[in-house]
């Protein structure tokens, strides 16, 4: 469910037209609602409040400052994975007891960072890095926090790029080498090792591969009790799948009833790293049409959006819904393309779709996650604005890039 409806046959973000957003800030724009933003956060968090986890919110899914200040306001933590997202958190004024850091391949300096700044934990992705912390932690005079990240070696059922919880990943630390780390715990003296992480994976949905992973590691968890290692936190990761097209993927409500039974098991705190079930559909893309053009093949609707704006559909084959802004009953079949040079820009093919002329604007639905915070420069492009509604209320929350923004950093 969201907030991007048509009234008398027009686009409408909460109480505010879309084209009036298009025409007043231009485009290509990203525009969140406010409240499908927070309505997807409290649903979940409301699913699971038998076991009241900290829902660390993924920074790397959408991570404008305005998106992570509305959700700490709410209660919610952050999942980052690098030290510009720990930067974020900071600027955005997230507890530093409320972060979580991931990432498989943390320096020094961003180490050095999360343990002066007092981090809740790190989700520790092999032995080398555990030492590595261990090492940093010692010259602070700290004890820090880890958990260890374990690779479950389950299929989580969706595309391969976005699959993270397979012994063929990067990610984590199987089992077995889990359990010589743990066994070994007291040698790290300058970590607290209090918990263990999965993350299997992303837009998955099913709950059966979220089921395999929690009870993988419950078990394991069972096995370090009868040697007397008792942990304090499980984290169970993100990935929660969303509607784009026609997915049923399991509601909030669903996925809680089916863990939170093995999750009790465990006696443990329970953290979770949603990002795209909270902003998934709490973003659109609004793209103003340039040019139709017809070849001897296709039809092609030339768009003022690309894959720079939004590169799920080149990255993934993701698919995204297109909506005209004004509503049409005469339907065509086209290719939806942006203006960069490579053909794999573009963001829908053979779709049946609104016809549109030039000028018109169309919306590219359910972009709030890995829309924006993915978004580059490629083919010296600006990138886009973005704006957040709230019933009437209408935010810049990032300005559109200059030509000048381009060159910044560049010296001759
Ligand atoms: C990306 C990521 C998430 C969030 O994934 P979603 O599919 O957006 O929920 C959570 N945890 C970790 C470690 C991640 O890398």
């Amino acid at each position: 469910m969201h907030e991007f409806k048509y009234r008398n046959n027009q686009l409408y973000c909460e109480n505010v037209l879309v084209g009036r957003l298009a025409k007043t800030f231009g485009t290509p724009l990203y525009i969140y609602s406010y409240h499908t933003l927070i309505d997807h956060y409290l649903k979940l968090k409301s699913a699971f409040s038998k076991i009241n986890p900290l829902i660390c919110y993924s920074v790397k899914a959408n991570s404008n400052l305005s998106i992570l200040k509305a959700l700490i306001a709410k209660g919610a933590g952050l999942d980052i994975v690098s030290g510009g997202e720990l930067f974020r958190a900071q600027k955005a004024a997230c507890p530093a007891g409320k972060i979580v850091y991931a990432s498989v391949g943390k320096t020094d300096k961003e180490i050095f960072a999360a343990i002066s700044k007092g981090i809740l934990f790190f989700n520790v992705e092999s032995l080398a890095e555990l030492k590595n912390i261990n090492r940093i932690a010692r010259g602070l005079n700290k004890i820090t926090r880890v958990a260890i990240r374990i690779n479950p070696d389950v299929e989580a059922k969706t595309h391969k790029y976005i699959s993270t919880g397979k012994l063929t990943n990067k990610f984590g630390i199987d089992l077995d080498s889990a359990y010589k780390i743990l066994l070994l715990r007291t040698k790290f003296r300058n970590l607290n090792i209090c918990g263990l992480h999965i993350h299997i994976g992303s837009q998955i949905t099913q709950s059966a591969p979220f089921v395999e992973a929690i009870k993988k590691v419950s078990n394991f968890i069972q096995r370090l009790k009868v040697k007397g290692i008792v942990l304090e936190y499980l984290n169970i990761g993100g990935g929660l799948g969303i509607i784009y097209d026609h997915e049923a993927p399991q509601t909030a409500q669903l996925y809680a009833d089916e863990i939170i039974p093995l999750l009790k098991k465990t006696g443990l705190k329970i953290i979770m790293e949603p990002g795209r079930f909270i902003v998934g559909n709490a973003g659109i893309l609004v793209v103003k049409v340039l040019y139709i053009k017809h070849t001897p093949k296709k039809k092609f609707i030339i768009v003022d959006g690309g894959m720079n704006d939004l590169i799920r559909p080149a990255l993934y084959c993701a698919y995204h819904n297109i909506w005209p802004l004004v509503k049409n009953a005469k339907v065509e079949k086209a290719d939806v393309v942006g203006p960069i040079c490579e053909s794999g820009d573009f963001l829908a093919k053979e779709r049946l779709m609104a016809k549109v002329k030039e000028g018109d604007y169309l919306a590219v639905m359910s972009t709030g996650a890995y829309g924006f915070s993915m978004s580059s420069n490629y083919n010296s492009r600006p990138r886009a604005a973005e704006v957040m509604v709230a019933k009437d209320k209408v935010l810049v929350i990032r300005k559109r890039e200059s030509c000048e923004d381009l060159i910044r950093n560049e010296i001759i």
